[in-house]
């Protein structure tokens, strides 16, 4: 193993505590080595823009050891100490302090992570029904619930549109309103239902519980973007709200590029947007077995159902299924 230098002045070790090292080896030549990990939660260094040549797969695996020390509260080496030998496995497996992991560090199964957003880390539900009362109460509705109904059949088969390439996500915005009116007493103006709910979905709707915490981890362990078939200013306005912006290098919006999954061309555009990341070590997680997982395979990536709320058998080709977000962590690391 190579040599840890420091990374830090003096004043700097006095603002933070823990020692703050720099790993100069190739990647995969990093390995877990229990005490000997990075305490490294300089935003600079996870986000890829440290002064130094490492890659964004090198910090990643850097935060993985990170996330070992957390869990297990192994001291840390100090300032100036070297990396000692990698320790190798004895015959039942085992390596000696390395807490269980064998594996070297680079063998990471994934480092780049889709994400869709609505069902996946959003509560789309809550966000959908609490935008739709608020549209229909200022069309005049006393009883949004009676055109519950009529509206899904209508936004369902308005999306599956969109996934065909037929129509666009802006498309939607207004023309469920207006198919809406034609086909209820309603009376309002199809333009003006579709500003108010627009608004009502950027306002409402939380995140999944443990969703922050997934990310967090997620984040110091791959590269995250976020693909989703929605509205730019729906989007926007939730991910200001939730401050979800932060985890994602990119993020790619079909109403504002103009393309949708499942179609490839918005994956194009994904990857351009993260360097071109190894599809090989690429995943598409999300609810829809329509568009996102669908889209991962036509595009060649692993997909992950998170089917939380289906209890369908997982269809031929999908790579994994999780029903909670956090089981995401094992399957990133190849454990
Ligand atoms: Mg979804």
């Amino acid at each position: 193993m190579e040599e840890v230098s420091r990374d830090s002045t003096k004043a700097e070790q006095d603002q933070h505590p823990e020692p703050h090292w720099q790993i100069d080896a190739p990647r995969e030549e990093l390995h877990v080595l229990g005490p000997c990990v990075l305490k490294d939660e300089d935003e600079g260094d996870h986000r890829g823009d440290a002064t130094d040549d490492r890659t964004r797969p090198d910090t990643a695996l850097v935060a993985l050891a990170t996330r070992v020390l957390v869990r297990h509260v192994m001291p840390p080496y100090r300032l100036g100490d070297r990396i000692p030998p990698t320790p190798q496995p004895d015959e039942n497996g085992t390596v000696a302090g390395t807490l269980g992991v064998t594996r070297p560090l680079g063998n990471m199964r994934y480092t780049t992570l889709l994400f869709d957003l609505d069902h996946t880390l959003i509560d789309g539900d809550a966000s959908e029904g609490a935008a739709f009362d608020y549209t229909l109460r200022r069309s005049g509705a006393d009883d949004p619930a009676d055109y519950l109904a009529p509206y899904v059949e209508i936004n369902t088969a308005l999306w599956a549109a969109v996934e065909a390439g037929e129509i666009t996500p802006n498309d939607v915005r207004s023309e469920r309103f207006a198919r809406l009116i034609a086909a209820t007493d309603l009376e309002s103006d199809p333009e003006t239902m579709g500003d108010d709910f627009v608004f009502g979905m950027g306002a409402n709707g939380e995140l999944y519980p443990g969703t922050v915490e997934t990310l967090d981890s997620l984040a110091q362990m791959a590269t995250l973007a976020l693909v989703t078939n929605g509205i730019g200013e729906v989007q926007r306005a939730r991910l200001a709200r939730l401050d979800l912006d932060k985890y994602f290098d990119a993020i790619v919006i079909s109403g504002e590029v103009g393309v949708a999954k499942p179609g490839p061309e918005i994956y194009d555009l994904t990857f351009e947007e993260l360097g071109h990341p190894d599809k090989a070590t690429t995943l598409m997680i999300g609810d829809s077995l329509s568009s996102d997982m669908a889209g991962g395979t036509n595009y060649g990536i692993a997909t992950c159902w998170y089917a939380a709320r289906s209890d369908k058998a997982t269809p031929a080709g999908i790579d994994h299924r999780i029903t909670a977000l956090d089981e995401l962590l094992p399957i990133i690391a190849g454990e």
